[in-house]
């Protein structure tokens, strides 16, 4: 029997979410962390039309080690509106297209959209954030709301390249400045959704190509290392002027993206300075006891075969950076590898870890009258999407 959300997570002190996009390759684990998170809990499920009415169990083809679909086979994915999935945070695993018509409606709702998709990253009024770097960013917010007369806002983490390449640039970028970056990835299979590239493509093989992104990873790197500045007419983040040239590969690989990185600083500086420079980084979430944050946001390998997807993807939840390899550069500076869980670090997880931070630095506010009385409209809104399921 088809059962609703609210009859398995009874919580009224969590905070209800939507996720958007809950079959996919990021959407269930999306629900693998809300399902067990301390401050959130899962109140609606969406899909595309394919989905929706069916048992969450019959629309998703679950593929996570971990308990089958959270516990949670039984719920009945909604349609992604927010008539039929209203809650005060809304994490977003959708598409880029299905995106950009769906989360504005959420945001002018009401609800505060964490969003994976590439949409309104370079848009000048949303927030572009790695909380361990550029919290401040969530600055844009209240503009954002403003601008476009919603009364919620769209928050974005980056591509799940661009997250590697800017966390581990960074440090570099703090205190030697950056003038130049090379970059080759080599990005696993998981990264192009469900079913992605198919079997006979990318087994004992490497594709050169990567649709949109290079370009992704080149933009989004400059905005989360620029610096936001007050003017009279609102707020603006100012990009980093450094330059990126990006090759952006698929390889056989499940899960975890490594990329070679190349860098020419502004200031020279030592091998062992630059090494120390990573090991005392210390990130601006500190302090702030986030249930998602990593209890260690860079990790420096000094073995000559480290960091590995196979052996380093899941550590800290799959939430750290890895880098290793580090020596100098003939042509630039110096060079390093960086590797980083794709699925994890730069989607689910760095959606969530962007609204914990943003909760914590009282960016948005969940009112707790909206717990209560939403609550009660969400357990309604659930059972007429039961009953549009039952008969779907
Ligand atoms: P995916 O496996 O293809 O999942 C896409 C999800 O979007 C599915 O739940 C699908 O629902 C839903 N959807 C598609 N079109 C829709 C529509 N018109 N209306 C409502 N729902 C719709 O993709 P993914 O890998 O999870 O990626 C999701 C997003 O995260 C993308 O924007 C992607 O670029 C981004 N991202 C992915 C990664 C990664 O490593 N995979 C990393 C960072 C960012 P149905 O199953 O019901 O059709």
């Amino acid at each position: 029997m088809a059962s609703s959300l609210q009859d398995s997570t009874p919580s009224q002190k969590r905070i209800p979410v939507t996720i958007l996009g809950a079959t996919g390759v990021v959407g269930q684990r999306f629900l693998r962390r809300i399902a067990n998170h301390p401050w959130f809990y899962p109140a609606y499920l969406t899909g595309s039309e394919r989905s929706v009415g069916k048992r969450y169990s019959d629309a998703c083809q679950w593929h996570l080690f971990s308990e089958a679909y959270a516990g949670l086979g039984d719920i009945i994915v909604v349609p992604s509106d927010p008539e039929h999935a209203l809650a005060p945070i809304v994490f977003s695993a959708l598409d880029a297209k299905a995106a950009r018509e769906i989360e504005p409606r959420f945001a002018a709702a009401g609800a505060y959209v964490f969003s994976n998709a590439s949409a309104f990253r370079m848009e000048d009024d949303v927030p572009l954030i790695i909380p361990e770097i550029n919290p401040e960013h969530i600055g844009l917010l209240q503009d954002q709301k403003n601008r476009r007369k919603w009364k919620g806002a769209i928050i974005t983490n980056p591509n799940c390249t661009t997250v590697m390449l800017a966390s581990a640039l960074a440090p570099l970028h703090t205190v030697f400045g950056i003038e130049a970056v090379i970059m080759t990835s080599m990005q696993a299979i998981s990264g192009a959704g469900y079913p992605g590239v198919p079997a006979l493509d990318i087994m004992g093989n490497v594709i050169p190509y990567i649709s949109n992104e290079e370009s992704k990873v080149e933009c989004e790197s400059r905005k989360i290392l620029g610096k936001l500045f007050s003017t009279p007419a609102g707020k603006i983040v100012v990009d980093s002027t450094f330059s990126v040239s990006a090759t952006c590969t698929r390889v056989p690989i499940i899960d975890g993206h490594t990329l070679a990185i190349s860098v020419k600083l502004r200031n020279t500086t030592t091998l062992q300075d630059i090494q120390n420079v990573f090991s005392v980084f210390v990130p601006k979430t500190q302090g702030y006891a986030l249930p998602s944050a990593p209890r260690r946001f860079i990790r420096l390998s000094t073995k000559i075969d480290r960091p590995q997807p196979l052996l380093d993807v899941n550590i800290d939840e799959g939430m750290s950076i890895f880098i290793g390899r580090l020596r100098e550069c003939p042509i630039l500076d110096l060079k390093f590898v960086a590797m980083g869980n794709n699925v994890e670090r730069g989607a689910a997880g760095a959606s969530v870890l962007n609204a914990e931070i943003a909760l914590a630095l009282g960016a948005i506010q969940v009112p707790p009258s909206y717990l209560q009385e939403e609550g009660r409209k969400i357990r309604e809104g659930l059972l007429a999407g039961k009953e549009t399921g039952g008969a779907a």
